[in-house]
């Protein structure tokens, strides 16, 4: 099966270097590959945090950079029904229980199922969540090799709607890579965490084979900070505007902290 990777970017901020360097690692692996495609998916999500300013401005930059995907772009905020649809499969299965818990009402990372057997009727201002099982997933990442994870352990239930409404990260990028048949997900060490949850998701809706993973290292600002959106120095939209070419900003990262 040739390659069907994605790159996915959030519009809820300008393109930097981080990105740019996930890109490379992105087209690297499908051009790599003959029959190989890319898919372009905008993960707005998040609706209080996207904007299509944002998206303008990445798409702009991405294809002043070269970067130029296979197929037409998605975007999250037009697949409602199709995550819905997802959702309710899950439901049938009993899987599905409404949360009322906000961040503050647990500490650190694990959501510890206060509101699992609580019953509450689904209805506006409350989260729904996805009931896992405590199951070890073991799966080999391209570069990092063998990893092993226990979803239940690290999150605990997954959060597939948030009280605002929103879908979830989670959620939404496991079933886009599912239907939209990624067999090969690149992208940052970062979120190395979240694979285990989203193959546990993806067996649980039914996706036969999980698709692959690459995490790749990240590009850092210095050896203990991660770039971030709000780095004006590494967008590349300031680069452009102080003169540099597509080509300088593809080489000057091969002289960064990265490794490809
Ligand atoms: N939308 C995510 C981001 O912008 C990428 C998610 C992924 O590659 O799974 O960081």
């Amino acid at each position: 099966m040739p390659v069907v990777t994605r790159f996915a970017p959030a519009p809820t901020g300008y393109l930097h270097l981080g990105h740019v360097l996930n890109a490379l690692h992105v087209w690297d692996a499908a051009r790599g590959d003959p029959g190989g495609r890319v898919l372009l998916r905008i993960e707005d999500h998040d609706r209080q945090r996207s904007r299509k300013t944002y998206e303008d401005a990445i798409l702009d930059d991405l294809s002043w950079l070269g970067f130029t995907a296979d197929e037409p772009l998605v975007r999250q905020s037009e697949r409602y029904a199709i995550y819905e649809d997802a959702l309710d499969s899950l439901r049938k299965l009993g899987r599905v229980y409404a949360c009322s818990c906000s961040r503050s009402d647990f500490e650190g990372q694990r959501y510890p199922g206060i509101c699992r057997d609580k019953q509450l009727r689904e209805g506006p201002g409350l989260g729904l969540r996805i009931r896992l099982d405590d199951a070890v997933v073991r799966f080999v990442d391209r570069r990092l090799g063998p990893q092993t994870q226990q979803p239940l352990l690290q999150g605990g239930d997954l959060l597939a709607r948030d009280r605002e409404g929103n879908w979830t990260y989670q959620f939404a990028v496991t079933v886009d890579d599912w239907k939209q048949e990624v067999n090969l997900v690149v992208r940052g060490e970062d979120l190395l965490d979240s694979t285990g949850r989203q193959i546990l998701l993806a067996r649980m809706l039914g996706r036969s084979a999980p698709p692959e993973f690459l995490h790749h290292a990240l590009l850092m600002k210095s050896p203990t900070q991660k770039l971030s959106k709000s780095d004006g120095d590494s967008g590349i939209r300031d680069l452009r505007a102080r003169g540099w070419t597509p080509e300088q900003v593809i080489s000057s990262l091969a002289h960064l902290r990265c490794e490809r």
